[in-house]
């Protein structure tokens, strides 16, 4: 069986170290915020390259508070992809303003900033591009036109932690950057956490209070906010993790690479492989997806050998039930709804074997021969 993601690989690892910070954190008693998130943010602050990183309760939780921190809300509009996991527009919704998807371009995924401007309207405040599977989205033309009519950037950069747009990473480019560090990402916890950065103090002040309902000092409440608190227990193992990072973003980038050699080699007409946008510096892959012809037959014929694989995303968000009253109808963007019906993650880890590889290649291969 080869799974999708197999974190018990990485837990062996780190597993000696997991478990006496565990140790350590219990006989501390300190549980919630205090001196390893502390230590977490400042860490984080120096890997991404960025002033100001504020940990949070989860992805969503610092999209949220990212749009709180904008006062974004009821009556304002916000552009996103709608080729996204649910979280980046369902913030949109959470805080009372309205999503407004804008088509992604058909090579990297990413929203289409070509798209942007007929969307634009006088209730508009922000726009948030997802940086997905691991790459930054066209940050100087999203930029340009967010300076042109002065709007936020929220980038959500949940799946791109150490992705690099021409030197800078994600996270540092937009007004605010947020981060998840659900388990299956990049640098995942042991459960739910995430991360809001900024380079601008006035809204890193803004967040933190955010985080703590709204209050500098305890029990005296300035604006409103939320418990978006992040615990001490994944501050701490995230430090660890941190440190591994580099060395899982290369080890991913060689699975990558293994697998686009085979494809372009021997499926060359047949597998669309997934490729690096020029402005980009680095890809994370968090996800290495591919686009293929008989997706379904081939995600089955997998499935019966007992390899994983799996579809980000199934339904763009414009075609979600919940986004009904939103009055979007297939065919309204339909680079997006083509990805979804022919996109396919395969499996991704720093820890996927070479014979694993070939075994997975060689099955899609005998698949588009039989
Ligand atoms: C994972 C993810 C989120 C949400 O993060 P959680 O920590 O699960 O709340 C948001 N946006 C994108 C693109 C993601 O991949």
């Amino acid at each position: 069986m080869i799974k999708q993601l197999d974190l018990g690989r990485q837990y062996e690892q780190i597993k000696t170290e997991i478990l006496a910070k565990f140790a350590e954190i219990a006989e501390s008693q300190y549980f919630i915020l205090g001196p390893e998130v502390s230590k977490f943010e400042d860490e984080m602050a120096s890997y991404i390259g960025v002033k100001h990183a504020i940990g949070c309760s989860s992805g969503t939780d610092a999209l949220i508070m990212a749009l709180m921190a904008l006062e974004i809300g009821p009556g304002h509009e916000v552009i996103t992809t709608p080729f996204t996991f649910f979280a980046t527009a369902g913030a949109i919704s959470r805080v009372g303003a309205t999503p407004v998807f804008v088509d992604i371009e058909p090579n990297f995924y990413n929203l289409d900033p070509q798209k942007i401007e007929a969307a634009i309207t006088p209730k508009t405040r922000a726009i948030i591009p997802v940086h997905l599977y691991g790459q930054c989205a066209n940050w100087a033309a999203i930029k340009t036109i967010a300076e042109t009519h002065r709007l936020a950037v929220i980038e959500d950069a949940c799946q791109a932690i150490g992705a690099k747009w021409q030197g800078q990473q994600a996270g540092t480019l937009g007004n605010i950057g947020t981060f998840s560090f659900f388990p299956s990402k990049n640098l995942g916890g042991f459960g739910d956490a995430g991360l809001v950065t900024t380079n601008d103090d006035a809204l890193a002040k803004t967040l933190h209070k955010i985080r703590v309902h709204g209050s500098e000092r305890r029990y005296y409440h300035d604006i409103m906010g939320g418990n978006f608190r992040i615990d001490a227990l994944q501050a701490a193992f995230l430090r660890i993790k941190l440190r591994y990072l580099e060395s899982w973003h290369e080890g991913r980038n060689k699975v990558a690479a293994a697998y686009t050699e085979f494809f372009e080699t021997k499926l060359n007409e047949v597998v669309k492989t997934p490729k690096i946008a020029p402005f980009n510096d680095r890809h994370v892959f968090h996800q290495y997806v591919i686009e293929v012809p008989r997706r379904d037959d081939l995600r089955q014929y997998l499935a019966d050998r007992q390899i994983s694989s799996e579809i980000y995303y199934p339904v763009p968000l414009h075609l979600q039930n919940c986004y009904e009253g939103l009055g979007y109808k297939v065919g309204d963007l339909p680079v997006s709804e083509n990805a979804a019906n022919s996109i396919l993650a395969l499996p991704i880890y720093p820890e996927l074997t070479h014979v694993e590889i070939d075994e997975i290649t060689t099955a899609i291969l005998s698949f588009y021969q039989s």
